[in-house]
């Protein structure tokens, strides 16, 4: 099958393996998913009388049950997540794991909005040239990502440093005294690409063609780095009042944590439909002339148990990642790299600190100087000493209670009142 073509080097390798992991997941989020419909369905039935409940009524009543339960307000968060602050707290987060730093430069640039740094390692030697451009404007391409204008190399026995950019679209200053002020999403976004470019400018490899790493592998680095962005321990770091720098108040952090389980079933389960749909049609393996439509109900809703008031997050007519964006069969790698972030994250709260910089070093070492030089279970390993394991990305979307034996060690977070969100949330208390 093209499937099993196209994941024949990539980490899943097969079509099979990548299958494992959805199933795995499958059954979990939709209940998990079933249990949110059934609460916003006795909202609908308090407030109308009636009990139907369409997919079109699903992110109406979510608003209700997110301010209901979770009383999270974004724009009181906002004044904390001043765009230098997120920054800032980015390379604090990367100095206090790998001691690099950063340093202005004055280079030569293509708008006057970017901003350029020089990334010294820990004994201040050159690692390569950071540049930012974080803001939108007429012309320029929506999104955030990170490119590389040059990627590094050996030559001679030399290492070339990588001259990377980030390229973001946040909020522009709306401050009297221009100041950004970003939202959760556009946080997690900069720790996000941050980690894409941490992954060039760590780079030891000596050969150009064996820089990049497989497509299932290549958002660790990035994925690994949204973990400490909500830390408690991180906002205390960095999140301060941009009028006042007070930190942000405890209540606020709380709120925010609990608030990352809100309508997890739903969202992990319309993304491992999209998946699912993905590996199904790449997975034929003759022709036949089908309806796409009746093919999708039959495996999603049919085979599967998709209840109706959940849509794939794409469906076949207008899934644009699988016909020219790349992810032909490649859609599952999204989860298949939140495993290995959230396993990986794991490795960091194991050692008792978030912060550990053995486990960093690691993680350098192994991971992210090694570009594709080896496949990403092999470099992965090295990393971790065993193979990823579901676990934490489960607990992380409220798919099953953090075991009690985590509950005993020093874990960052407030194991106990997650621990009780997650069955409020699942319906246990
Ligand atoms: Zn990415």
């Amino acid at each position: 099958s093209y499937g099993a073509f196209a994941l024949d080097d990539e980490m899943a390798q097969t079509p099979e393996n990548a299958y494992a992991l959805l199933d795995k997941l499958w059954q979990p989020s939709l209940e998990l998913a079933k249990k949110e419909l059934e609460e916003m369905k006795a909202i609908k039935k308090a407030e109308t009388g009636d009990d139907s409940f369409e997919s079109w009524d699903w992110w109406y009543y979510a608003e209700k049950v997110r301010k209901q339960k979770y009383d999270l307000n974004e724009e009181m968060l906002r004044p904390y997540l001043s765009l230098d602050n997120v920054v800032q707290g980015i390379f604090q987060l990367s100095n206090r794991l790998w001691g690099i730093t950063f340093r202005p430069v004055s280079v030569p640039v293509y708008h006057k909005e970017c901003i350029a740094y020089e990334v010294l390692d820990k004994d201040n030697k050159h690692l390569g040239i950071l540049y930012f451009d974080f803001f939108p404007r007429p012309g320029k391409q929506g999104g955030a990502w990170c490119g590389a204008y040059r990627e590094e190399r050996y030559e001679e026995g030399k290492r070339i440093a990588p001259v990377v950019t980030i390229v973001a679209n946040v909020s522009r200053p709306a401050t009297p005294n221009g100041v950004a002020l970003l939202n959760l999403d556009e946080t997690e976004t900069l720790f996000h690409e941050f980690g894409h470019a941490l992954h060039s400018l760590f780079s030891q490899v000596h050969y150009a063609g064996i820089g990049g790493v497989e497509q299932d592998f290549v958002e660790l680095p990035s994925q690994l780095m949204e973990n400490w962005a909500f830390e408690p321990d991180m906002l205390r770091m960095y999140a301060k009042h941009y009028q006042t720098g007070d930190p942000m108040p405890d209540d606020l952090i709380e709120k925010i944590q609990r608030s990352a389980l809100f309508n997890q079933g739903f969202t992990t389960t319309e993304l491992l439909a999209a998946s699912l749909s993905d590996m199904d049609i790449h997975t034929i393996t003759q022709y036949r002339p089908i309806d796409l439509n009746a093919f999708e109900k039959e495996m999603l809703n049919g085979k599967r148990g998709l209840i109706p008031q959940i849509e794939p997050r794409y469906r076949y007519p207008y899934f644009a990642h699988i016909f020219g964006g790349g992810y032909a069969a490649g859609y599952y790698s999204y989860i298949w790299a939140e495993v290995l972030d959230k396993d990986a994250y794991e490795a960091f709260v194991e050692s008792g600190d978030i912060f550990d910089r053995t486990t960093a070093e690691s993680y350098r070492k192994n991971i992210l100087e090694r570009g594709g030089s080896e496949g990403g279970m092999e470099l992965y390993k090295k990393f971790r000493g065993h193979e990823p394991d579901i676990k934490p990305l489960m607990i992380k979307r409220g798919l099953i209670e953090i075991p009690a034996d985590t509950a005993a060690r020093p874990a960052p977070l407030d194991t106990a009142a997650r621990n009780a969100s997650i069955r409020r949330i699942i319906g246990q208390q």
